[in-house]
């Protein structure tokens, strides 16, 4: 699908400038991690994908499946494809078509991934969903539940559990999304030591992306700061 001229100076600019933010804020932070910009194309069509890529942008989230395989079926460039958003566990075949899954949000799910990926013979990298803060509307594992649920995961060798994924409260002030994204940091810190592969830090979003690299964010999921708002 040709893309409008409009449209890729449009994303080409926002990318541009999200990244020099980013760059920033790495140094503020003074993790030293890379960072992945994954473009959230949720809600907009193919072509949103092959701005993102003619913009040298690598990484795609989506955050549903069926949405997510008509853009596959579509775009004939090779993003890399990430499910950001809850996955029903009767869904678990279709996360097989993702390199990353970022929303395994509960130990339930996690035994139904491992299935899927077990059952086709592959392995499948997953972030484990921490509800740092504690909002009823959020999905993902108590913070106090990690540890345990970390030494358990080890009897799910289908999945490699690369790191930890949060959502922060919407318009939040800063010293509360610090305070969540520290949470994730910790969580993961607690997979490392129980022996998972997990360097891996998804968090942040357009509102809070700069914070959330600042406190160590390896990926952050962009849609609005790159697309425009969602209608
Ligand atoms: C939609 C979505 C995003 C992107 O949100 P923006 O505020 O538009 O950047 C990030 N993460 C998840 C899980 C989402 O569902």
């Amino acid at each position: 699908m040709p893309i409008s001229e409009q449209t890729a100076s449009a994303v080409r600019e926002a990318v541009d400038e999200v990244r020099e933010r980013i760059a920033a804020a790495r140094n503020r932070g003074g993790h030293g991690q890379d960072v992945t910009l994954v473009a959230v194309t949720k809600t907009h069509g193919p072509e949103a994908v092959e701005a993102a890529w003619a913009a040298g942008v690598t990484d795609v989230g989506e955050n549903r499946v069926q949405e997510a395989e008509s853009k596959m079926a579509a775009v004939s460039v090779p993003v890399r494809w990430h499910l950001i958003g809850h996955l029903q566990r009767n869904k678990a075949k279709a996360a097989l078509k993702f390199a990353l899954v970022h929303g395994m949000d509960s130990e339930r799910l996690a035994v139904a991934l491992h299935d899927a990926a077990q059952a086709a013979g592959t392995t499948l990298d997953v972030l484990l969903q921490v509800n740092v803060s504690g909002e009823d509307t959020k999905s993902g594992v108590a913070p106090e539940s990690v540890p345990a649920l970390a030494d358990r995961l080890h009897a799910l060798p289908a999945l490699r559990v690369r790191g930890a994924m949060t959502m922060a409260p919407f318009d939040a002030s800063e010293q509360v999304l610090r305070t969540v994204f520290r949470g994730a940091r910790e969580a993961r810190q607690q997979l490392q030591a129980a022996g998972h592969p997990a360097e891996w830090l998804s968090m942040g979003m357009s509102g809070d992306y700069e914070v959330a690299v600042e406190e160590g964010a390896t990926h952050v999921r962009l849609g609005t700061v790159l697309f425009g708002t969602r209608t």
